[in-house]
């Protein structure tokens, strides 16, 4: 009888090792270059995916945060989505480091609209000494130089503090201007960048809106690489219907880097090296999005 306890307890003791080392053992000859793709991927926000949960979220919680996560100490606790499934090669850049992006030859001959939101006698958001359309151009000045040293032709809205109207005209009028430039521009690309702000100064965070089916791959692409770049809290992509992204043709995107009512934030937001690490991670998104197509 204790014989058989004992063996019993043994094949348990067995296939529980089995079960935690096999799988790790099986994706680290994977190359960790296809695990951090593959989680990089992740289309749910942090806030997202630790809702509901159901069983097999909560055994892929364990495999990824408990057993994966400390064994290769990339995850910083967030949970990993499996939900994507697009094949997509990327070189993961360090967390909060520029880094290099692979076949970002796609931009060749590209047309893309870059918008940096506001501007003139319209600062947008401000908040703890945070003008958002400062912080806009600065991205949009840093994201320019990105698109155009891979071959890109970028067409700035606005490369000064300045309204893109005439001063004086309407919003509608302003918002106009910068579709107008995107349309008889024939651009391949529309992107928006603006600041957000919020009565909870606590709230913080980056994210990617699009407008109805035409863009949610770019929102997806810019918003993973932006978060990896800039370390920001995932705040993920939503539709939204943005005068700028509802009457533009090509893909497009409006950009919240981060909220100026955030004391912490509207910091970092003003910081060069915060914005390039920005501007890389929009660029990395867009370069993605190309080679996916
Ligand atoms: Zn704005």
């Amino acid at each position: 009888m204790f014989k058989k306890k004992c063996l019993s307890a043994c094949l348990l003791v067995i296939l529980f090792v089995m079960m935690i080392f096999v799988p790790v053992q099986s994706v680290q000859a994977a190359g960790l270059d296809s695990i951090v793709s593959t989680l990089a991927q992740s289309t749910v926000s942090s806030e997202a995916s630790t809702g509901g949960g159901g069983l097999v979220n909560e055994l892929l919680d364990l495999l990824f945060n408990k057993i994966l996560g400390p064994v290769l100490n990339i995850f910083n606790g967030k949970a990993a989505s499996s939900s994507n499934t697009s094949s997509a090669k990327i070189t993961p850049l360090p967390s909060g480091n520029a880094g290099s992006v692979v076949d970002s030859g796609v931009l060749r001959g590209k047309v893309i609209v870059v918008d940096p939101g506001h501007g003139g006698s319209n600062p947008g958001a401000v908040a703890n000494n945070d003008r958002e359309a400062d912080n806009n151009l600065a991205v949009g000045l840093k994201l320019k130089d990105k698109l155009s040293a891979a071959g890109a032709k970028v067409i700035l809205t606005r490369s000064t503090d300045r309204t893109v109207a005439p001063e004086g005209s309407s919003l509608g009028q302003e918002l106009e201007s910068r579709v107008s430039l995107a349309e008889t521009n024939h651009a391949d690309m529309f992107i928006s960048i603006h600041s957000n702000e919020n009565p909870d100064s606590s709230i913080a965070g980056a994210m990617t809106f699009y407008h109805s089916a035409k863009s949610p791959q770019l929102a997806l692409s810019v918003q993973s690489e932006l978060i990896k770049a800039t370390g920001a809290v995932d705040k993920g992509t939503s539709p939204a219907t943005y005068y700028v992204l509802r009457n533009t043709s090509m893909p497009g995107i409006l950009v919240e880097m981060g909220f100026v009512s955030n004391a912490a934030e509207a910091g970092r937001l003003q910081n060069d090296s915060y914005q390039n690490n920005i501007a890389q991670g929009i660029y990395a998104g867009v370069v993605k999005y190309f080679n996916n197509r």
